[in-house]
């Protein structure tokens, strides 16, 4: 790590605008249904965990691929107001990743994902940007040569290297060797094969997130469950988002690990008592309210 990065953390992933339409009934195959509401969102496990980490105070650094098109505008705009930077955010020959979500009155979705522009995030947008942070997050829904060449640079750079390994996916042997740090949930920790396998590789800490549960840490000095908050939730959707990003924001101050989790788990909690991702990521204040009172 220079002495001074430009940023506290840089994060790798995604960015897809989501069209959620809702309908009395989903249609079946060959069928067509009158819709009562549209929205479109801001989404991308990258993009909301970039503007989670900006909102926890971090100076943030964001890579990532979009099309040549409005939907691509729009999350480029979105970063820019929350101070991101964008400088690693490239457009494609692709369209702008897509979510399209139907969703029935009694709360039944069906949801086609497109990645899109997402799945053109290059090798080489990469070392810029992670050898200029103090640490480097990234997800699993851009490729996996860039999300191991991003661990890798951060590592080698003296970053802290943070790896959600979300959505559940096998991971190629040895990606793992390049993390500091593995954050996955309870379905995804048994994908990449336990928490014990996890730190075999190299890892330092594993923090497995358990919802309403609160959280597990397991590390060399051994395994300490931490209790969540305790919120109403109305929509748990990006509370992780919020986990990881807030996380990293306070790692990359200096934090020591338990404070900085307990930090993450306000900015979790804080996300589920609002409707919807990126609407429902906490800022600073608010986080260090909950964490200081819980
Ligand atoms: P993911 O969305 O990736 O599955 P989780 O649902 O485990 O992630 O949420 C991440 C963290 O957010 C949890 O470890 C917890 O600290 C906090 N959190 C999530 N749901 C709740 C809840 N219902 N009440 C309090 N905190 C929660």
């Amino acid at each position: 790590m220079s002495d001074l990065p430009r940023f506290d953390v840089c994060v790798v992933g995604s960015a897809n605008l989501d069209l959620v339409a809702t309908a009395a009934q989903l249609p079946g195959p060959g069928e067509t249904v009158l819709g009562t509401t549209f929205a479109e969102h801001p989404g991308g496990k990258g993009l909301n965990q970039a503007v989670a980490a900006a909102r926890a105070g971090a100076r943030v650094a964001f890579v990532g691929a979009i099309g040549h098109d409005a939907a691509g505008a729009t999350l480029r705009d979105l970063l820019d107001d929350e101070g991101i930077d964008t400088s690693g955010l490239v457009g494609v020959d692709a369209p702008t990743g897509r979510a399209l979500i139907g969703v029935a009155a009694g709360g039944e979705n069906s949801i086609i994902v497109v990645p899109g522009a997402n799945a053109h995030v290059d090798v080489g947008q990469v070392n810029a940007l992670v050898t200029q942070a103090r640490v480097v997050l990234a997800q699993l829904e851009v490729p996996l040569d860039v999300v191991a060449a991003a661990l890798r640079g951060a590592r080698a750079a003296g970053a802290t290297a943070v790896l959600n390994p979300a959505p559940a996916a096998d991971l190629p042997p040895g990606l793992l060797a390049h993390c500091d740090l593995v954050i996955p949930n309870e379905h995804e920790v048994e994908r990449i094969g336990g928490a014990a396998t996890v730190l075999a590789a190299g890892a330092a800490a594993v923090v497995v997130t358990r919802g309403g549960a609160g959280i597990s840490v397991h590390s060399a000095d051994g395994d300490v469950d931490m209790a969540a908050f305790a919120v109403d939730p109305v929509d748990t959707t990006a509370a992780g988002d919020a986990f990881c990003g807030a996380l990293c924001a306070r790692l990359a101050t200096g934090e020591g690990l338990a404070a900085a989790l307990r930090f993450a788990m306000a900015a979790g909690a804080l996300a589920t008592t609002v409707a919807g991702a990126v609407p429902s990521l906490p800022r600073r204040a608010e986080i260090d309210l909950l964490r200081r009172a819980g």
